[in-house]
């Protein structure tokens, strides 16, 4: 099977399961993934539910934008993820949901902080959420603006530790080693945000957990020393 056709699959099926993981609305999501030796992504296609996508809708594109094959205009947030492709090199894949708790805490225009391990399993430390736009950011070149917000709010982060951003006022972002990655790391971004959500009203003075916790959790399944799961 030619790698092209695998590529646009797994895209297809990665933006179908972002319905069936209840993630997204109406059409409020993309999925991208990159092959990084041909310098190609494939994104979803503008505004077609996602029960009626097929693989030859898939729009396939290089790094600058150009689409490459497809008869269909890719999905507007397009430019936002090649800003990521092109930034992060270690990454496969970009998901863009409005989920709803993920979106909640973008529009509190608060990061998502460490309150359990389930949390540090996945991100090793605070899901950030980027500063609001600024007004030429807006009536310029949106997209890109919002993958240079992305850019600046990494400035000091590692891309690689923490595969999620929360865009103020707008929604989260989520990258991983392929589309589907990416996906479940919007999956695991909708539980922490949610359970922050109850716990905080649980507890309002509730902290964030000692820190030998995160990196525990986080580098039990991370790194040259992860342990958990089986031998391969
Ligand atoms: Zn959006």
């Amino acid at each position: 099977m030619p790698i092209l056709y695998t590529l646009k699959s797994e895209v297809l099926e990665a933006n179908k399961s972002l319905e069936k993981f209840g993630l997204v609305n109406f059409t409020w999501g993309n999925v991208s993934g990159i092959d990084r030796d041909e310098g190609i992504i494939v994104i979803k296609p503008s505004g077609i539910p996602y029960s009626e996508l097929k693989v030859d809708q898939m729009v396939v594109m290089d790094l600058e934008g150009n689409v490459i094959e497809g008869d269909y205009k890719p999905s507007s947030d397009t430019p936002s993820h090649l800003a990521l492709y092109r930034e992060f090199k270690n990454i496969g894949g970009v998901c863009h949901s409005h989920s709803l708790w993920a979106t909640s805490f973008a529009q509190a225009k608060r990061g998502i902080p460490v309150l359990g391990t389930t949390h540090s399993d996945h991100f090793r430390g605070e899901v950030p959420c980027s500063r609001p736009f600024r007004d030429e950011e807006i009536t310029g070149d949106y997209e890109e603006n919002t993958g240079r917000l992305i850019l600046e709010t990494f400035a000091d982060r590692d891309e690689n530790d923490i595969p999620a951003v929360l865009v103020a006022a707008h929604g989260p972002f989520t990258w991983g080693k392929d589309a589907m990655d990416a996906v479940q790391n919007a999956r695991v971004l909708e539980f922490v945000a949610e359970a922050a959500y109850r716990t905080t009203l649980l507890n309002r003075d509730v902290k964030q957990i000692n820190p030998l916790l995160i990196e525990k959790h986080f580098l039990r399944k991370h790194g040259k020393d992860a342990y958990y799961g089986q031998v391969k």
